[in-house]
């Protein structure tokens, strides 16, 4: 039997979308070629930090709201709670930078302010006497990403749709108008749309209906350690470099003469960050690298030495705890920084929700509502506007 809608990928965009669409009354099939949240979703570090674009502020606050009232609800807690944030710098320029960003959040809606080097000890005893200051941020929340991924498809399923893992799509059905499916191991699947939530994967099965998706990948290396012992970290960290002209939001794939010569540990951005858990172990982060290999997960790995050290120069109390894994993920990245929400220009069936670069918890529960309405109304209802497919030309680049 045909459905309405098949899902392609099992992160948190295809969990959200599965249930939104789901909840819409649509049958939805949701297939992921491995377990749920294989990819990225199952291997970030669980923040929702505040964003400094316009366009998504509002999903941010729609994300809050609708994951404290799914992680009540749901048979699988999934630890969401508001969380501590601080930009920390360096020295003088990493405090000029977390000066602007703060800046940039708090017109954003997110309160910001400076605190300096005393206040910054009182704060995380654990972080090195010499670091210039930080910047506090309000409204941050964090939550175990595994977790969510596994409530919200619990919460599909909940809602008629059908989660089925181990599942790879191999390409796409196509009639002489439109998508008219996907096929698998198993056969093909009709369906009256199909949605790729597929992350960094989702640009190779689009080009197969004549579509070009301009979402590359860009690595992400985190190591977790053991408890720390001698100190508790009680805010999400992250080194203010990390947003700004050499952050991770490099506006584009690398080009032919990054890979001939590339920098340190093959073309990474590294910056100190990191992620207190529940059990007392902390994740630090973080680096961002071309991943020119999807699925080659030791892509890049020199990474990893450079977050230790960088750990180590912000939070020496660390240097003696155990490590206790390392891993690494592709972010999805869009050439603006903003997800890619909408039909496939010139694929009749074939919608879009991936893009979602660094910022995926917080965006994927409202821009898969907007999906789905635009998906039920077929037209583009209000606040989808800047996430449109359109909006880039042939070359990935926008039109305005
Ligand atoms: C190191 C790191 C740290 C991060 N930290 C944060 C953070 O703290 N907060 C935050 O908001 N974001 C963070 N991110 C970004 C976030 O993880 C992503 O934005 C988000 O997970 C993207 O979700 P997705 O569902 O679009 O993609 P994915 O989670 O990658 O899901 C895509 C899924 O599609 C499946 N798939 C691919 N091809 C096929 C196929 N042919 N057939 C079937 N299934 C297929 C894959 O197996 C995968 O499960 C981080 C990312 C990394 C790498």
């Amino acid at each position: 039997m045909a459905h309405d809608v098949i899902v392609v990928g099992g992160g948190i965009a295809g969990c959200a979308a599965a249930e939104r669409l789901a909840e819409r009354g649509l049958s939805v099939l949701l297939l992921e070629r491995g377990a749920l949240a294989g990819g990225a979703t199952g291997r970030n570090q669980g923040g929702l930090l505040p964003s400094p674009l316009p366009a998504c502020g509002g999903l941010f606050a729609e994300a809050v709201a609708y994951y404290a009232q799914a992680d009540r609800e749901s048979e699988v807690p999934f630890r969401f709670r508001p969380h501590g944030y601080l930009l920390v710098a360096a020295d003088e320029d990493g405090m000029d930078r977390a000066r602007g960003h703060g800046h940039a959040l708090a017109e954003n809606g997110f309160p910001a302010h400076q605190i300096g080097p005393g206040e910054l000890r009182e704060l995380e005893p654990g972080l090195a006497p010499d670091l210039a200051g930080a910047v506090v941020v309000e409204g941050a929340h964090a939550l175990h990403p595994v977790l969510t991924a596994a409530a919200l498809a619990v919460r599909a399923a909940r809602a008629g749709a059908e989660i089925r893992t181990h599942t790879m799509v191999r390409g796409l059905l196509t009639d002489s108008e439109r998508v008219t499916g996907v096929v698998t191991d198993g056969g093909p699947l009709a369906a009256g749309a199909v949605v790729l939530a597929a992350g960094p994967w989702s640009r190779s099965l689009a080009q197969q209906a004549g579509t070009d998706v301009p979402v590359f990948g860009a690595r992400g290396w985190l190591l977790r350690t053991a408890p720390v012992t001698g100190a508790v970290f009680r805010h999400t960290l992250m080194q203010s470099t990390w947003h700004g002209p050499v952050g991770l939001k490099r506006n584009g794939p690398p080009l032919l003469a990054d890979v001939a010569a590339p920098a340190p540990a093959g073309g990474a951005q590294v910056v100190f960050s990191l992620q207190p858990l529940p059990s007392g172990e902390v994740v630090l982060g973080s680096s961002s690298g071309p991943a020119l290999q999807l699925d080659d997960v030791r892509d890049g790995e020199e990474a990893v030495a450079m977050i230790a050290a960088a750990a180590a120069r912000h939070a020496p109390v660390l240097a003696k705890t155990p490590v206790r894994a390392a891993w690494s993920g592709v972010r999805p990245m869009s050439p603006d920084g903003l997800p890619v929400v909408g039909p496939a220009p010139g694929a009749p069936g074939l919608w879009l929700l991936t893009g979602f670069g660094i910022d995926g918890m917080p965006l994927a529960p409202g821009t898969a509502r907007l999906l789905t309405e635009y998906l039920v109304a077929g037209r583009c209802p209000a606040g989808a506007e800047p996430f449109v497919p359109e909006r880039f030309d042939a070359r990935g680049d926008r039109h305005d």
